[in-house]
């Protein structure tokens, strides 16, 4: 595996595994601290293309001024190390410079799909998603970039940056990898306390409970209510949202018409923890 830092060294790396046989190349975007989950999509990108490439860039655009852009854990001697055993062609860690030169001032704004949920509570935080992500896809040209469904509105974010852009690459949605207890893997969850890494399984515990009911046709507006309690319950707060969406375009919805997505956020202690889960049309 090679590992490259500057654009120019990473366009001579491409340009020598596309011409060398069997060129097709996947893009997994990560802000490294890597897990199982990311591990996961290492190896559906190495299902779907000959080389793969994975970036790891903390991007300072989608931090918000009171987040957790300078605690946030890199370890990227570490995830190297995991990334060569998985056989990863390309490790691409450019600097802050590299991918912000002086002067830098140009953004994309993904409107919709950005609005509700982590838009609403983290403003500009799509923004610098979508430009980063637009930026790796400019610089590694990939045939076929794969996402998590963990963070499933940045998900859908990139589904329709790359559709309205035109950009010639297929987005792959990968499943959420879990703990045993259910907790969804995150490099946030290495903040937790014991005691706290201990209740955090509350939340996947009353979002599973919250989608059989929904799915058994029980009334939304009581069944989200009382998945919210039962997460407070558990010593989280403030919870940002408890929301039932549209799987596709995320707006409210209270009926199962189409399939639905249940979107929760909530803090536990100084850690704020994401996750959602798919509500099936009961239609
Ligand atoms: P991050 O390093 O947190 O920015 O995540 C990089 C990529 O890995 C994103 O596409 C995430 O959605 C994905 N990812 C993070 N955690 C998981 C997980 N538990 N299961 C599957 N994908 C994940």
């Amino acid at each position: 595996m090679q590992l490259i830092r500057d654009i120019a060294s990473l366009r001579e790396a491409l340009f020598t595994l596309r011409t060398g046989g069997g060129g097709r190349i996947a893009l997994v975007p990560t802000m490294g601290a890597l897990h199982q989950g990311h591990m996961s999509l290492v190896r559906a990108a190495k299902e779907r293309a000959d080389h793969v490439v994975v970036s790891i860039f903390v991007n300072p655009t989608q931090f918000g001024p009171n987040e957790d852009l300078d605690a946030y854990p890199r370890q990227e001697a570490q995830d190297a190390a995991l990334l060569e055993a998985e056989g990863a062609a390309i490790l691409w860690a450019p600097s802050v410079a590299e991918m912000y030169p002086a002067g830098f001032a140009t953004s994309i704004g993904v409107g919709g799909v950005t609005a509700p949920l982590e838009g609403a509570h983290r403003p500009g935080h799509f923004d610098g998603v979508a430009t980063i992500v637009c930026k790796l896809f400019n610089q590694v040209g990939p045939d076929v970039a794969l996402f998590g469904e963990k963070d499933y509105q940045q998900l859908a974010v990139i589904r329709r940056m790359a559709r309205d852009l035109d950009l010639p690459v297929d987005i792959v949605g990968v499943p959420t990898a879990r703990a045993e207890d259910g907790l969804a893997l995150s490099s946030r969850n290495a903040y937790l306390s014991v005691d706290e890494r201990r209740r955090a399984v509350e939340l996947p515990a009353a979002m599973r409970e919250a989608v059989a009911r929904l799915e058994a046709g029980e009334e939304a507006n009581g069944v989200l209510a009382e998945a919210r309690a039962r997460i407070e319950k558990a010593g989280f707060g403030p919870v940002d949202y408890v929301e039932l969406a549209d799987a596709i375009s995320l707006e409210p919805v209270r009926t199962l018409a189409h399939p639905a997505r249940l979107l929760v956020a909530a803090r536990l202690g100084k850690t704020r923890l994401i996750d959602n889960f798919h509500v099936k049309s009961t239609k």
